[in-house]
């Protein structure tokens, strides 16, 4: 059966990947890719990157605009869908305009969440998602002034990193005992907090923001442990909040604010999809799991536009993303949760790499640092659940790609 149009909602990674990916495999039918924002669709890494740093040199956007209407993509910006009437296929828009699809794919993606406490402080307060964040962070941004960061995840530490590289002093606070707690083992927290204290930056691990006060232009934080901050600019990363608000509108299945989805990308509608950060997925096998990556968002989407289109879909196989902080390249696959990490190289003199082993001592994760022509050999030995002795795994006189191809 062919599909006369499909429908997007939500331009960002995931949505324009979608797009794209459509016409490369062959569909000829109708597409249009709706996003609320005002920018032809781009990536979020260089926004905490290159784009505080080195905003002339940052590759933002995913293509040039008119690659879309030259793909015969209709990409409407700067309007939102605002429902969906599934029983019609129809998708209405803010400017009043409704739509009809054969298939719709739902992405949304993520809001950072909020600290009303915060927030309440004014313009010397941020959160990073959009480019509007990062441009208006980067205006208050004066080297020998203080940041004060909330939240010492994957924000927080690139961050530090990139406004250490402009010249201010970062102190970083979050009521967790270390750095990136949720996607990193402890070797490699307590690794980067070492790194980011070298360049001067100053972590409070166990405390959070107890009370907060503006005057002037100078924020003023207590944390619960009694220590008093003050800063000139103040931005919080403490994680996101999943968009599914017109997926539950819709009547879609969605938990804890995720759009649910079945390992094919499709939601509780068989005619609607969902893909990125805004899904739950769960597998048939029963586990299920939200990934909150560029990898994901493109693979998801990439693997709801095959299901449609009826063809297979690529392998996701092991999970990877990566982190630029300090000048080093991080790269991570597989389970952070490991058991058992060993070490090859040394933690002092990067490059190095961390094999995760679980309790058979198979390799389940690895983590390369300013090492990143391993990844693909580690990720292999992950897939194939190597079980290698650990001596011969961190000897550095043995090739990781020999490893691989031996297994
Ligand atoms: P998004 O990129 O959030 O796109 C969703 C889009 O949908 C948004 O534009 C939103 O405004 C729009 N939308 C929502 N509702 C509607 C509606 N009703 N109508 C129209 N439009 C709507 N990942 C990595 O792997 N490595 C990194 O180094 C990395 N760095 C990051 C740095 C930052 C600062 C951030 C914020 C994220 C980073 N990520 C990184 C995560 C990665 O960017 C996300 O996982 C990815 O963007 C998710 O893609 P998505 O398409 O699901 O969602
Ligand atoms: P995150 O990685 O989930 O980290 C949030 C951190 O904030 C956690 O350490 C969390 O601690 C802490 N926190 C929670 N509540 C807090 C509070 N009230 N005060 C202080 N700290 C608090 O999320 P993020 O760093 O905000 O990143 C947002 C999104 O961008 C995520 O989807 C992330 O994956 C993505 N991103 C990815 C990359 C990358 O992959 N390189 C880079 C940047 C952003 P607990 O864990 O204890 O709750």
């Amino acid at each position: 059966m062919s599909i006369s149009r499909i429908v997007i909602i939500g331009a960002g990674q995931a949505g324009a990947n979608a797009a794209i990916e459509l016409r490369r495999r062959g569909y000829e039918g109708a597409i249009t890719l709706i996003g609320d924002e005002a920018h032809p669709p781009y990536e979020r890494p260089p926004l905490s990157k290159d784009a505080l740093v080195n905003p002339a040199g940052a590759k933002l956007f995913l293509y040039p605009e008119d690659h879309y209407a030259q793909q015969n993509i209709d990409l409407r910006l700067g309007v939102r869908a605002t429902a969906i009437d599934t029983a019609a296929h129809r998708v209405t828009l803010s400017d009043g305009e409704t739509l009809p699809y054969g298939k719709l794919l739902l992405t949304t993606g993520a809001q950072a969440r909020r600290l009303a406490q915060l927030d309440d402080l004014g313009d010397r307060v941020h959160r990073l998602r959009t480019l509007e964040d990062a441009e208006h962070i980067r205006a208050q941004l004066r080297p020998g002034s203080r940041a004060l960061l909330v939240g010492a995840g994957v924000i927080g530490l690139e961050l530090a990193s990139s406004l250490t590289d402009l010249g201010l002093e970062t102190v970083v606070i979050d009521p967790a005992p270390r750095a990136m707690l949720r996607n990193s083992p402890e070797i490699l927290s307590r690794f980067l907090q070492k790194t980011h204290e070298a360049r001067g930056v100053v972590f409070h691990f166990g405390t959070g923001v107890e009370a907060a006060r503006r005057e002037g232009d100078h924020l003023f934080v207590t944390l619960g442990d009694g220590t008093e901050l003050e800063g000139d600019v103040l931005i919080y990363g403490i994680g996101v909040a999943p968009d599914d608000a017109l997926a539950k509108t819709a009547g879609l299945h969605t938990v804890r604010g995720a759009i649910v989805v079945n390992e094919r990308c499709v939601t509780s509608d068989p005619d609607i999809y969902a893909a990125g950060d805004a899904v739950l997925q769960v597998h048939t096998e029963g586990h299920h799991q939200r990934i909150e990556t560029w990898e994901n968002a493109n693979l998801q989407s990439t693997a709801a536009i095959c299901d449609m289109l009826g063809q297979e879909a690529p392998e996701s196989g092991v999970s990877w993303f990566w982190t630029d902080q300090c000048g080093l390249n991080v790269q991570f696959a597989g389970e952070m949760s490991a058991p058992r990490w060993i070490l090859r190289g040394a933690l002092e003199e990067p490059p190095f790499l961390l094999f995760g082993l679980n309790d058979e001592g198979a390799v389940i994760a690895a983590i390369t640092v300013n090492q990143g022509r391993d990844m693909r050999p580690a990720k292999s030995l992950i897939a194939k659940g190597a079980k290698i002795d650990p001596a011969v795994l961190t000897d550095p006189a043995t090739k990781v790609r020999d490893l691989a191809k031996e297994i």
